[in-house]
């Protein structure tokens, strides 16, 4: 210490001493502490009257003790030490690290007298180095890229991670700018990301792409935050990128199986509702073609014509018709064998290298002009009988596209194919003998008017002829059984004038009262044991064929009288309400069971158990039915089985 003698630089010392915030005491060389200011009794918890003459022992733990004396060795010699790291003790004995400056006290002859040391804590700097040994420590472990870089961006640090995922180490990395890992098309994305940490704001999970050094893409998730000076400025950024690329390829190889699932699961539906084979074929070749990702898909359909000979059908994907349009039909050649034969599923990375390939004239191999087929995969579509009734090929002009994953998925809509063709084959064969049935009632019917007609003409010239008595009655007789076979030609005749579309309906304006009075006196008149009910309200104006509507009519009362043949009552109502006009023609029968309700309108449906007791085609109701949908009406029952049924149909009011 320099010498001191004016008391106002005394004092000046005195007060920094007092004031000032490190801890600062003396010691004499029997090292009793001479003096103590009040930082050092703020660090150490020692009043200045406990510790003044007390040993600095106090302060050091023992297993310092031995450094403080080789220190005093130095302060003997007149040495200063500076910012000496150690441990002291406090007053409660807790130990704390402390930076320490310990100076020689000199008298004035220049003898050394004792020590001054100021001592200050560095548990919080120490605190801090240890923050940063620890994050240091993540940092350099952690599997993610760290990398910290300026606002410029320029690379100012790069972890073991960046190292492993980008491929570059530090040295090339530091001081490069940080867009060696974007790709070009992707440039613009830093300066979003420069603009956000600018405004102070974090980006987080940004899901981009990065370029690693052997020029490979990565799918990274990056999350960029500011990185701030003590001033709290903003100084540059560090940011984390995770590898995702993993996850993405997991992300989309679900996204695919998804994607599949539903393909099959729609082509599944789709080509089960279809009975239509033309749609079924294009619609297998359409998504078969769509999962093997296949340049172009074909399904090749063998079909056997109403002579027995066998022909190709076929459908065609990804390609116009045209590009097959000039080729000959696939022959039962060394490639095409085993898929026509239903062996096996051929599937090729390169066909033009297979053994089976280019063995037959005159083309040895693919025709001049086909499409290229390189990758080649074949199926072969084998029903449940085992017939082998086509093969689904596709073709790709690089090699090696089709894996195990498409052949198999391929399979799977082949046999569900072969199950929907069979299937619209049947559907066919039964529409084909439909037709027939058709053509045949068409033609019965057409053939039996004619006879009939002049049958009954000559019937009714006989029976006025022959006097009254018993061959009279017969000639009645006969009669009426021929207007009864008149009727059910008629229904016959109907039929298939309704199928071919050729019903024709003569529509006139006219009121139903009229047709209802008429039809009343002729009920009344051939059923004399009955008594029909009939009741009638409002204005009864229709737009209508009075035949066909008079038609209808007669077969309800009919069916009523028919199949209630032990009632005597039939009630017939008629009203309109609003636009339309509704007609009921009630029975007192057996009524009709629910489950036969729904059938009775189709056409030659006979309720079973009446069928034995009472004659018919089971076709009245049918073609009542069309009738009355023709007229833009409605035809229903309603019964409860034991009460008798009710049949109604409405139809529009005509309105002028
Ligand atoms: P068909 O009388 O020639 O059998 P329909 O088409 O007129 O043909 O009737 C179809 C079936 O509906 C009949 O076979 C009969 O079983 C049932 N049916 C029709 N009307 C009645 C009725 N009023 N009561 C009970 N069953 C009826």
């Amino acid at each position: 210490m320099a010498r001191l003698q004016h008391p106002q630089e005394l004092s000046t010392l005195q007060s920094i001493f007092e004031g000032i915030d490190d801890a600062i005491f003396c010691h004499d060389l029997d090292m009793r502490i001479t003096h103590w200011n009040p930082a050092a009794e703020q660090l150490f918890g020692y009043s200045h009257e406990e510790i003044i003459d007390e040993s600095v022992y106090l302060l050091i733990p023992e297993d310092r003790q031995q450094e403080k004396m080789d220190i005093m060795r130095d302060i003997m010699e007149g040495r200063r030490i500076g910012h000496f790291k150690t441990i002291r003790r406090t007053r409660e004995g807790v130990e704390i690290p402390v930076s320490i400056t310990i100076s020689p006290i000199r008298d004035q002859e220049g003898q050394v007298t004792g020590s001054s040391q100021i001592a200050r804590s560095i548990i919080e700097e120490n605190a801090a180095e240890e923050k940063q040994a620890r994050l240091a420590a993540i940092v350099a472990s952690s599997d993610d890229a760290i990398v910290g870089k300026s606002l410029q961006g320029i690379i100012t640090s790069w972890n073991i991670g960046a190292e492993k995922m980008f491929g570059y180490t530090e040295q090339e990395a530091i001081g490069q700018h940080i867009s060696l890992l974007i790709p070009p098309e992707r440039l613009n994305e830093e300066d979003i990301i420069i603009g956000n940490i600018r405004a102070g704001k974090k980006v987080d999970h940004f899901q981009t792409i990065r370029r690693t050094k052997g020029g490979q893409q990565l799918h990274i998730s990056l999350s960029v935050s500011p990185i701030l000076n003590k001033a709290g400025e903003i100084i540059g950024a560090s940011k984390i990128a995770r590898n995702i690329t993993a996850q993405k390829e997991a992300e989309r190889s679900v996204a695919k199986s998804m994607e599949r699932m539903e393909i099959l699961n729609s082509i599944s539906k789709s080509i089960n509702e279809d009975l239509d084979l033309q749609h079924i074929l294009q619609r297998v070749t359409d998504a078969t073609t769509r999962l093997t990702g296949a340049d172009f898909g074909a399904f090749f359909y063998n079909r056997i014509d109403q002579g027995g000979e066998s022909y190709w059908l076929y459908t065609i994907s990804g390609a116009p018709r045209a590009a097959f349009e000039n080729f000959p039909m696939p022959r039962n050649t060394a490639v095409f064998h085993p898929t026509f034969s239903g062996e096996d599923v051929v599937r090729v990375d390169d066909i033009t290298k297979d053994p089976r390939y280019g063995k037959n004239s005159p083309y040895f191999g693919m025709p001049k002009g086909h499409l290229p087929v390189v990758s080649y995969l074949a199926v072969p579509v084998i029903t449940h009988s085992g017939v082998v009734i086509g093969g689904l090929f596709f073709g790709h002009k690089q090699a090696g596209v089709f894996k195990e994953e498409h052949e198999d998925l391929v399979v799977t809509v082949a046999s569900q194919a072969a199950v929907a063709i069979d299937n619209s084959r049947l559907f066919e064969e039964v529409k084909d003998l439909s037709n027939k049935k058709d053509e045949f009632i068409a033609l019965a019917s057409h053939e039996l008017k004619t006879p009939l007609t002049s049958m009954s003409g000559f019937l009714q010239i006989l029976e006025r002829m022959v006097p009254d008595g018993s061959a009279k009655s017969f000639a009645e007789k006969a009669l009426k059984q021929l207007a009864k076979l008149n009727e059910l030609v008629n229904d016959l005749f109907d039929i298939s004038k309704i199928q071919a579309g050729k019903l024709q309906l003569n529509f006139e304006p006219f009121d139903l009262s009229d047709l209802l009075d008429e039809i009343t006196d002729t009920f009344e008149q051939t059923h004399p044991h009955y008594n029909l009910k009939m009741a009638a309200d409002g204005e009864l104006l229709v737009s209508g064929d009075k035949m066909r509507l008079e038609q209808v009519l007669t077969n309800l009362l009919g069916n009523a009288v028919k199949y209630a043949p032990d009632a005597r009552e039939v009630s017939m109502i008629a009203i309109r309400t609003g636009n339309e006009i509704r007609i009921s023609v009630k029975d007192q029968g057996p009524g009709i069971l629910p489950e036969n309700q729904q059938h009775i309108f189709s056409q030659f449906y006979r309720v079973k158990e009446q069928e034995r007791k009472t004659s018919g085609l089971g076709l009245g109701l049918y073609i009542s039915k069309d009738i009355i949908d023709r007229h833009g009406g409605r035809i229903w029952v309603e019964s409860t089985p034991g009460h008798g049924a009710t049949f109604t149909f409405s139809l529009p009011a005509f309105t002028n």
